[in-house]
């Protein structure tokens, strides 16, 4: 992959028309005024870089080994506003119900988690179910129960959108886009949510691999995301003990090789409330920018996922021994 720097006074798509002649596929990157493109090779001989130098309006030349060179250029920190910041400082809580199901169940749980030490509630309104029998999800009436109880609590909202005739209701209600595992290669949902210039919390895909995820990632920069949290949730293993396999190992990848925001989800990732409180604190220790956990006011009555979502108290002790409460 090549990255080349056009001109502010030359038209960039005659730049890629002639770029195109020599065999490259390009996709422009605008960054303010300047425009840079990504070029790759579309037929099997690569022009040189002096022969793209030499096109009128190609300021510098640059070689990218890297298929996801705007994660790369990606910041360690994103700030959500109003002093949450994901990565670089303190470790950020994000907790709610798998789902939103009621008004007074999003305040209860709002109420839950500011106590527990959380700044961004999380529940979701659209959900990505295994079986088409099971809870599909409130709707957009949930988005607005949500929004109320975060106002009164004064959390952020990190919430899915699952399709992209979602994405505008999502980005009037929320703070954070979620795209689910599930979604995380449904390339017309990256790039919907991306065009709304919020963050992003990517979920890893349940057999998706750190490249792979990053691309992901990189789909969504690429359509105008503002920043991407990448989301460790677990992936399919061989074991039914627990309900997906932790990669620890991804969480420490993705912030020390990478240097990238990531945080972890141990609700879904083991499916066991008995585990979460550990899940959570192996998480923080190889160096997780936060997490992202499901609770719930009751959580034999819940709608979806209730085996997982931990109750007023667990979620209390578990955020104590994670240092979230103060
Ligand atoms: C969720 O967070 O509610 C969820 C469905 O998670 P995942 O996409 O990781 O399964
Ligand atoms: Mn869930």
């Amino acid at each position: 992959m090549k990255i080349i720097h056009v001109h502010q006074d030359h038209d960039p798509n005659v730049v890629r028309q002639r770029l195109t002649a020599l065999g490259l596929w390009t996709t422009k990157l605008e960054d303010g005024e300047h425009v840079s493109l990504l070029a790759s090779a579309s037929s099997s001989a690569l022009p040189s870089d002096e022969a793209i130098a030499d096109i009128a309006g190609v300021v510098a030349v640059m070689c990218s080994k890297s298929p996801h060179p705007i994660m790369d250029a990606h910041a360690p920190t994103v700030d959500l506003g109003d002093g949450v910041i994901v990565g670089g400082g303190a470790p950020v809580l994000m907790a709610g119900p798998c789902s939103v199901e009621s008004e007074e169940q999003i305040n209860v749980a709002a109420k839950m988690v500011v106590e527990a030490g959380a700044a961004v509630l999380r529940g979701g309104c659209f959900k990505p179910r295994t079986n088409p029998y099971s809870f599909q999800g409130i709707g957009p009436q949930g988005l607005v129960w949500m929004h109320e109880a975060a106002k009164v609590y004064d959390l952020k909202i990190v919430t899915e959108a699952m399709a992209p005739q979602h994405v505008d209701v999502v980005a009037q209600y929320s703070d954070v886009f979620q795209i689910g595992a599930r979604n995380m290669q449904n390339f017309d949902l990256l790039h919907a949510v991306g065009r709304a210039g919020k963050p992003v919390l990517l979920k890893r895909g349940l057999s998706a691999t750190i490249d792979e995820w990053l691309q992901a990632a990189e789909h969504t920069m690429h359509a105008g995301a503002s920043a991407v949290i990448l989301c460790e949730r677990g992936v399919r293993s061989f074991d039914p003990n627990t309900r997906f396999l932790f990669d620890i190992a991804a969480v420490a990848m993705i912030k020390h090789q990478y240097n990238l925001p990531v945080i972890a989800d141990p609700s879904h990732a083991t499916g066991r409330k008995d585990l979460i409180p550990h899940m959570g604190a192996a998480a923080l220790a190889v160096g997780a920018d936060g997490l992202i956990v499901e609770t719930h006011p009751n959580p034999a009555v819940a709608c979806s996922d209730g085996p997982q979502q931990l109750d007023p108290a667990e979620l209390q002790a578990a955020a104590t021994k994670w240092g979230f409460v103060k």
